[in-house]
């Protein structure tokens, strides 16, 4: 049964969303097309929470959309929207999506043989958008020039239940697309929510859906699930789940057979992620891989070391090739974030080496700090560093007299 809440009703005030997806609302609406401010940025809202990012769906269709901006694009193939600009702002804006029985052809839609949406550019109506959306606490629409909001799967009641619910059956909606078994898992680690018991089951049964998810796509899920500030309760989501090992199966394994070390460090790697995010500080995906991968490195390494006679440097090297490729297979990593991974770690086998030409060097590294960090995160972890993590700090700040005595004191 649909529902409309009136602005006094729900406490939304349209002065709570950008200026920019209001006046693209508007703008849609004045050129006599529907357009709703729609999904997280609407259950955020609703939440007394901060929107990440504020989405319009309308009954224009991309080309429509384009000609009412003067700033807009379309973009996508297998799902195609239009990013309007305004100022630095960019609106996605998403034509309403409808069911598949109406395709007109397999241009418009497709499924693979195991049911997986290939491609989903059928358009329809506002309620067959909300039937296509994921969760219910996801598919609630917002009107701010009139105020209302509508609801039509009963997101407001789960909102209030603090419960993750699919949007009919289950299975199918999981096998269409994989991907929700993770946004289940992320929306109850984010909103601290439960999941429904019948959104639940499917869930441990069909993780290996998983499986078939293109890398690519899958490290996109990784950065929301690890970057957007509950990183720590995501986690154990992902492992209640068992979907965690689809995402770093090396890492999995550590979790279930490694030492306490390992458990703290991946565990203290998103601690500390969630509290930069707090803070407001700048944060990599370099680092959080570097973290999950570390272990699986070590591990990798000893044989080479004990056995092989090679310098820990030769078998980083070496060790860190299967390492990385067998990561790549689950979850793409751009070597804008590869590159820096491999830096951090062999930052911890130079920061041991503090003769006077080493200590200026590494100082002088362009990745010093996050490599300092990896340090300082492997002795929370509970790694003996011999008082390194310590020395490092002084140094750091040291004037130059006592950084000369401090690197005496070493010789
Ligand atoms: P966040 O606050 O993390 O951005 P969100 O709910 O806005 O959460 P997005 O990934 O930005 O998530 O997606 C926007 C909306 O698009 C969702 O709220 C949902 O309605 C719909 N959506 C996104 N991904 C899917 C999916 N895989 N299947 C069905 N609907 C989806
Ligand atoms: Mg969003």
């Amino acid at each position: 049964a649909s529902q409309t809440i009136a602005e006094q009703d729900h406490g939304i005030d349209s002065h709570d969303i950008s200026h920019a997806s209001y006046k693209t609302i508007e703008q849609l609406q004045r050129a006599g097309y529907e357009a709703y401010l729609v999904g997280g940025g609407v259950r955020d809202l609703l939440l007394d929470a901060d929107p990440k990012d504020f989405d319009v769906a309308t009954s224009a269709t991309p080309e429509q959309v384009r000609k009412v901006f003067r700033n807009a694009r379309i973009i996508g193939k297998r799902f195609r929207i239009v990013h309007v600009r305004f100022g630095r702002e960019i609106i996605e804006v998403t034509t309403f999506r409808g069911s598949h029985t109406d395709a007109r052809s397999s241009r418009d839609a497709s499924q693979s043989d195991t049911g997986v949406l290939l491609r989903d550019n059928v358009y329809g109506d506002i309620k067959s958008d909300a039937m296509r959306r994921d969760f219910t606490i996801n598919a609630l629409y917002y009107n701010p020039i009139n105020g209302e909001v509508l609801d039509f799967c009963g997101g407001l009641k789960d909102l209030k239940n603090r419960t993750i619910r699919i949007i009919g059956d289950p299975e199918e909606r999981y096998k269409e697309d994989p991907v929700r078994l993770l946004r289940a898992a992320r929306f109850a680690g984010k909103l601290g929510f439960n999941i429904d018991p019948v959104t639940e089951k499917p869930i441990r049964e069909h993780a290996d859906y998983l499986a078939h998810i293109p890398s690519a796509r899958l490290f996109e899920e990784v950065l929301k699930l690890f970057m957007s500030g509950q990183a720590t309760a995501t986690l154990n989501k992902l492992r209640d789940y068992d979907l965690f090992k689809y995402l770093f199966p090396a890492t999995n394994h550590c979790l279930d057979h490694g030492t306490d070390f390992d458990r703290r460090l991946v565990e203290q790697a998103t601690i500390n992620t969630d509290k930069r995010i707090r803070q407001g500080k700048r944060i990599t995906p370099a680092f959080i891989y570097a973290a999950f991968l570390w272990s699986p490195l070590q591990a990798s390494m000893r044989p080479l070391i004990q056995d092989q006679k090679m310098s820990p440097q030769e078998a980083m090297l070496q060790a860190s090739q299967g390492i990385i490729s067998q990561q790549l297979a689950c979850t793409a990593i751009p070597k804008r974030f590869l590159i820096p991974m491999r830096d951090i770690w062999q930052l911890q086998l130079r920061l041991p080496r503090r003769d006077r030409g080493k200590a200026y060097a590494t100082l002088e590294h362009q990745r010093f700090r996050a490599g300092y960090d990896f340090l300082l995160l492997r002795e929370e972890a509970g790694e003996n560093v011999e008082g390194l993590g310590d020395w490092w700090t002084k140094f750091q700040f040291a004037p130059e007299e006592e950084r000369e005595a401090m690197i005496a004191q070493i010789a």
